[in-house]
């Protein structure tokens, strides 16, 4: 089924790793990191009401809303001015909130599987999301690391794709791309003609309305089996 394969795309959160947990947790020590710096916005603004100024700037600004990290900084720095603080400590916040991003804990199939796979093919990973892969413990696992900030749109516009192919110098035949979403990653990448493979780890059902993955893995082991 996938002869023809010669590069991996990875979606990375919840495909290599839980995502929730570790946003949570950033978006907790970015706002300890407020309350500490600037007791006066967060006596104003709780996490969520902060998050809610975010949605807001994305859907005014729909050109930033895939850069998670300069939505999170032009949404505060207003905030802070307005408060009387140098809109200068949204970018110290911002390093915050990304050190605790990339404390991740990928799945524990993971770092064996990327390495087997690296054996035999090109591995991308390719995130709208905002982790810094070099920070993350999965730092030697990828041959590219591509994110949706760096390319200017999230998935499912294929942007991010068409960036891999150039930068590794392989055709999109020769791709497969592996990820839990079910719009913005598989039938993102059918629409590109890619393999694909649906990573379902807590047993969600299959959205009706789209054509299925080539293949259905509740962990990344069985694709390294049918690969190697
Ligand atoms: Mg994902």
């Amino acid at each position: 089924m996938f002869d023809h394969v010669r590069l991996i795309c990875f979606d990375l959160d919840d495909t290599l790793w839980p995502c929730a947990p570790v946003i949570r947790a950033a978006e907790q020590a970015w706002y300890d990191w407020l309350r500490e710096h600037s007791p006066r916005l967060t006596a104003r603004y709780d996490v969520e009401g902060l998050r809610e100024q975010r949605m807001a700037l994305a859907r005014q600004q729909p050109h930033i809303a895939h850069d998670m990290t300069e939505l999170r900084l032009r949404s505060l720095a207003p905030l802070l001015a307005a408060d009387g603080y140098p809109a200068e400590l949204a970018h110290a916040a911002s390093d915050v909130f990304r050190a605790a991003r990339n404390r991740v804990t990928p799945y524990d199939d993971v770092a064996d599987g990327l390495n087997r796979l690296r054996r035999r093919f090109v591995l991308v990973s390719v995130t709208n999301g905002n982790s810094q892969i070099e920070h993350t413990p999965l730092h030697a696992s990828f041959d590219i690391s591509l994110t949706a900030a760096e390319v200017g749109a999230a998935k499912p516009d294929p942007a991010i794709f068409h960036a891999a192919s150039e930068r590794s110098g392989i055709a999109l035949d020769g791709f497969l791309h592996v990820g839990d979403d079910p719009q913005r990653d598989v039938a993102a990448a059918r629409r590109l003609g890619l393999s694909t493979v649906w990573v379902n780890r807590h047993d969600r059902p299959w959205p009706q309305a789209l054509a299925r993955a080539d293949l259905e893995i509740v962990e990344l082991s069985t694709l390294v089996e049918q690969l190697l």
